[in-house]
């Protein structure tokens, strides 16, 4: 496993990270094709040859934390980095991922709930999804011995743009107490459940405590402008490896940054336009509901 090593601060100047790639995963499967299986679900086999190809390409997976290191001049990165994220903290992260990261000496970032009584994903039943088993603390323990970061998906998989600050604060802040009693280490990173941010909750997760938090698909293309909205590359089932390599290049960041800018400027100049008109507010609304269902369990 790659180990960052110290620098020794001589190295202090602005530092800039454009070319970390982030890559979001959800779950890792035996079969692909078994009932319940849907978009996030990669199979191991697939998962592996992701990772043969990562090595093969010279890719070095490192966390958050060695990012955060790394811009405060303490920490050396290797000259292709990439952060492998998991959001929900399933079972099958554990059992597939976890054996498969450590063949290939590799890390991840796990975001977990901080409520250990959730047992499965049941936020998604209502998509008609099927459950699936959340890892056991035992289990969140393991992958931070070793060497996985294990960062906050807030108590109880809240979509945080539709609570209330009082709620979301403490979504995000008693997950990172909880899980960091849980662990008796810090809790450094962040995961925005469904991707929903907005300006008040990126402060709120500054003030937590926190160093780094991700979205899905909103934030800059540069990976450390916003270090409280780190755009990511989500893996889909349907990722084959042609496609895992061109969502590696840096130019496929912007190209997805564009993309999620468009959408924005044009549903905001119709928001515009419309000036009271209520069936133009229902058109945007409408849109809006539509890409939102489209990054649904993101
Ligand atoms: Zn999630």
């Amino acid at each position: 496993m790659y180990k960052a090593h110290p620098n020794n601060g001589k190295s202090r100047e602005r530092r800039n990270l454009p070319f970390v790639k982030v890559l979001m995963y959800h779950r890792i499967v035996s079969d692909k094709s078994l009932p319940g299986s849907h978009w996030t679900c990669v199979s191991a086999k697939e998962f592996r040859s992701q990772l043969e190809a990562l090595e093969k390409w010279g890719f070095t997976t490192v966390t958050f934390d060695d990012c955060r290191l790394f811009l405060k001049g303490e920490l050396n990165l290797p000259r292709k980095p990439v952060v492998l994220t998991f959001d929900d903290g399933y079972r099958d992260t554990y059992r597939y991922a976890l054996p498969a990261l450590q063949e290939f000496g590799m890390k991840a970032v796990v975001f977990v709930l901080g409520e250990r009584r959730i047992r499965t994903n049941a936020w998604d039943k209502c998509l008609g999804i099927h459950g699936a088993p959340l890892m056991k603390e035992v289990e969140i323990k393991e992958l931070r011995g070793a060497g996985f970061e294990i960062g906050s998906h807030t108590m109880h998989h809240a979509r945080l743009t539709e609570v209330s600050e009082h709620d979301a604060w403490k979504e995000i802040s008693v997950s990172k107490i909880q899980l960091e009693d849980m662990l008796g280490a810090s809790v450094p990173s962040f995961s925005y459940p469904y991707g929903a941010v907005n300006q008040m909750l990126k402060q709120l997760v500054k003030a937590a405590g926190y160093d780094i938090a991700c979205s899905v698909v909103s934030g800059p293309a540069v990976f450390n402008k916003d270090v409280f909205e780190i755009r990511r590359t989500t893996i889909l089932n349907t990722t084959n490896i042609a496609e895992f390599r061109l969502k590696l290049l840096t130019t496929y960041r912007y190209y997805e940054w564009a993309r999620w800018k468009t959408k924005n400027n044009l549903l905001n100049l119709v928001a515009k336009r419309s000036n009271g008109n209520d069936k133009i507010h229902r058109d945007v609304e409408e849109v809006e509901g539509a890409m939102r269902s489209s990054n649904e369990k993101q």
